[in-house]
């Protein structure tokens, strides 16, 4: 069947995102289609600002929309308990649940020797940076329960030994296999205030 062009590409593109599939992506289209200019307008709008001004936090690679995110321009954050994680995505889910009061690194994925992610394509150099600085008392790993983000979690632990910090891993009642991100306030919170010693 001959399609339109222009279609077709916009259906590819909403395909790539994760989760959809490309009847899914062909709805969204069509509802674009559909409603017209103002929701094109609206979405060219929101796009441009993505890219034109959102970077990532010079500290600890969160998005920020300025050199700093949010959480390092907070003064009344505690930076010496620094909790590091997987994405930016994990960090919002503790700050959406709104009670930890340390700082974070996000570390731009986990190990995974299979996708020839290793150490070096992580924010790992600034991490052991903030590290040495001293200023970090306590380093919480809350990579999520899943074998590569174990297997980061170990590489954090031996990274954080020489600094002389403590160093602490969510306490994982978690399911194994799951996802930071999509945990409920009550289960981030038992599994922070429940961290054990690495
Ligand atoms: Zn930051």
């Amino acid at each position: 069947m001959k399609g339109l062009p222009s279609v077709d590409r916009a259906v590819g593109v909403f395909s790539r995102f994760p989760g959809i599939g490309k009847k899914s992506a062909q709805r969204m289209i069509y509802h674009l289609l559909r409603h017209g200019v103002d929701d094109v307008e609206q979405l060219l709008v929101s796009l441009q600002a993505l890219r034109d001004r959102v970077k990532y936090c010079e500290v600890c690679h969160n998005l920020a929309e300025g050199d700093l995110c949010w959480v390092c321009e907070d003064a009344k954050r505690d930076s010496s308990l620094l909790c590091v994680l997987e994405e930016p995505s994990d960090l919002m889910a503790f700050e959406k649940a709104g009670f930890f009061n340390g700082v974070y690194h996000v570390l731009g994925g986990r190990l995974n020797p299979l996708d020839e992610v290793g150490p070096e394509q992580l924010n790992m150099v600034s991490l052991k940076k903030r590290l040495l600085s001293g200023q970090v008392k306590e380093l919480v790993i809350a990579t999520n329960p899943t074998v590569e983000g174990e297997a980061t979690a170990h590489f954090l632990a031996q990274l954080a030994s020489s600094s002389g910090c403590k160093v602490t891993r969510l306490a994982y009642g978690l399911p194994m296999g799951g996802e930071l991100e999509y945990l409920d306030e009550s289960t981030l919170y038992q599994a922070l205030s429940g961290r054990r010693e690495f």
